[in-house]
């Protein structure tokens, strides 16, 4: 398993992280099998999405936004980050990418986000496969 560091720098994010992953994947020789990626935080997670414009990530932290405002009459949370959690279960903590031949196999404009929902923070993201 490869630890990828990546250091956030605004409250809300979406980080692509497509190619260290495909990096991290290299430095263990994976050619084909299962990538699983995964961050092991609960206000940040992992999506797929993508990355030709710019503009698709603002829209998604922006309608995220808009469904999980995050200030809100009913949060209970002491810690102030309600909104955080729940974007983090909304995205998801991982995704899994076939891989062949030694790369992911991804859609055109598809590519790896770290959704960071509670910046700016050091996070951590998990790589590893299952080969055959
Ligand atoms: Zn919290």
């Amino acid at each position: 398993m490869v630890t990828l560091q990546i250091r956030t720098t605004s409250r809300s994010q979406m980080v692509d992280i497509t190619d260290r992953v495909a990096e991290a994947l290299k430095s263990q020789g994976v050619q084909n099998g299962i990538a699983f990626v995964f961050v092991p935080h609960t206000t940040a997670g992992i999506t797929i999405n993508e990355n030709a414009d710019p503009d698709v990530v603002h829209d998604i932290l922006f309608a995220l936004d808009q469904c999980v405002p995050w200030r809100q009459n009913g949060y209970r949370h002491i810690e102030g980050n309600t909104a955080a959690h729940v974007k983090a279960s909304m995205v998801g903590s991982s995704v899994s990418v076939l891989v062949r031949d030694g790369r992911m196999v991804l859609g055109t404009w598809q590519a790896i986000f770290l959704c960071e929902f509670d910046g700016p923070r050091t996070r951590y993201v998990y790589v590893s496969a299952l080969q055959p």
